[in-house]
């Protein structure tokens, strides 16, 4: 039994010191001390109208009063922010790579950006901005990839959304025509095209749903929306059958021969597209491919609430969005909107504790394997539970990027550009705390043919 223990006890301290290696230890109280120590009790006194004690600005305080507003200093603080980090982005630029058109890393996602400071602000000067930047890439599309993250679909569906918030209808319609020239190749059955996000056809089918929301239902209609959705899923099945796993998991993807399970390269990204009301799959496919085919992967889940890179990988190592429980809760979110069953929601939480407790990262800032993508998670399941838990976690996570993140624009810049798929329907006033983010490293999770980092 001795032996047992110190077994145990090895693979425990083990387990600690890889986790100190990849994150930082969350020095935060959770929000139920933090509320007691603010004199509430979390989610019952503040209802009642209880007196209290004003939430405080010290960064173990409270950051919102009992509506959820954010308090003054907090605001202010994240404007005081903003305006910091625009400006060294735009120094940074200067010397940037031309080349990458990519909303994922590149002049795309700093088009984005600014669209999303327009949003926020209505000031028509980011928008402009957001006209320059995205101007240079529609002049760069290089045909190699299709998707929203990675390829030309990017630059397209944001040109398009941006000419027609300018009213340039003529050119905003080109930017859709060219975006549907892809389709053929999207569809073909034949094609060694992936079905995941970030190169696949998810990330294409992405670029279509988010004209729709952007510009208008039927900007892209129903039918070229429906094929790609029929390529995916009759790729799924192919793969299932092959695999001899029809029963189990009807629906089965894979990306450089590996069977991922996060939300850029593997089924989780994949399912939330597919359970998109936008997307219009059938009641039917839904109940009997897709559910399965999610049970399926929820039960590879780490007794830590975490969820492997991929369905041979037994290792609890990764929490990013890219691999691990900050992707795959969007999933679950998605699955307990549109099954309404109780078990999807409470993973959903487990994946917020486990994101809570071992998802500050050392690798920085970005949404792909970073912090604030981490923190995205909490807004998300934020806005579904108007739980303030998950207010409180989002605003500790942004104050640990600026905490613990590192300070120059070259460990930054990277971050700057890396854009999370949940985000655009998210627009509601407490992402203001969330959007500017920052990495340090590049998106090593796209290489390919290695466990991802
Ligand atoms: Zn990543």
């Amino acid at each position: 039994m001795g032996e047992t223990m110190s077994k145990r006890l090895k693979l425990h301290l083990g387990g600690e010191a890889e986790m100190e290696e990849r994150a930082f230890t969350n020095p935060f109280p959770d929000y139920e001390a933090a509320a007691a120590a603010a004199g509430l009790s979390a989610g019952s006194a503040e209802e009642m109208g209880c007196v209290r004690t004003p939430p405080t600005t010290d960064e173990f305080g409270l950051p919102f009063h009992h509506d959820g507003k954010i308090i003054h200093n907090f605001v202010r603080q994240i404007q005081t922010k903003i305006k910091d980090l625009l400006q060294q982005m735009e120094e940074g630029l200067k010397t940037a790579d031309p080349h990458d058109c990519s909303a994922y890393t590149g002049w795309t996602g700093i088009a984005l950006l600014y669209l999303q400071l327009y949003r926020v602000t209505c000031d028509q000067t980011y928008l402009l901005r957001s006209l320059d930047y995205v101007k240079r890439t529609l002049r760069n599309l290089n045909g190699r990839r299709v998707t929203f993250l990675c390829g030309d679909a990017g630059p397209l569906a944001v040109g398009a959304v941006i000419y027609h918030k300018l009213k340039s209808d003529c050119e905003s319609q080109e930017c859709i025509t060219k975006l549907l020239q892809l389709h053929k190749s999207i569809v073909c059955q034949e094609s060694e095209l992936p079905d995941e996000l970030l190169y696949g056809r998810a990330g294409y089918l992405y670029a279509l749903l988010y004209l729709n929301t952007e510009i208008g239902p039927g900007t892209v209609c129903e039918s070229a929306i429906k094929e790609v959705v029929n390529a995916i899923i009759e790729s799924g099945k192919t793969l299932s059958r092959e695999e001899r796993k029809t029963d189990r998991c009807p629906l089965l993807y894979q990306w450089h021969r590996k069977q991922y399970v996060g939300a850029a390269h593997g089924m989780t990204g994949i399912y939330y597209m597919l359970m998109q009301p936008a997307a219009k799959v059938d009641q039917e496919t839904l109940t009997e491919m897709v559910k399965p085919s999610i049970d399926y992967v929820r039960h590879k889940k780490f007794r830590s609430g975490n969820y492997p890179s991929s369905l041979s990988n037994e290792t609890d190592r990764l929490v990013h969005w890219c691999h691990g429980a900050p992707g795959v809760i969007h999933m679950l979110m998605q699955a307990y909107k549109v099954f309404k069953e109780e078990k999807y929601l409470k993973e959903a939480m487990e994946c917020s504790d486990v994101i809570w407790q071992r998802g500050l990262l050392r690798k920085g800032y970005g949404i792909c394997h970073g912090t604030s993508g981490n923190g995205y998670s909490f807004l998300s399941l934020y806005h579904l539970t108007k739980d303030k838990k998950y207010l409180y976690r989002a605003c500790k996570a942004w104050l640990a990027l600026f905490t613990f993140s590192p300070t120059s624009w070259y460990q930054r810049h990277h971050g700057f550009q890396h854009l999370n798929l949940a985000l655009h329907r998210e627009i509601k006033k407490v992402q203001r705390q969330l959007k500017y983010t920052l990495d340090q490293k590049p998106p090593d999770c796209l290489v390919p043919d290695t466990e991802p980092p």
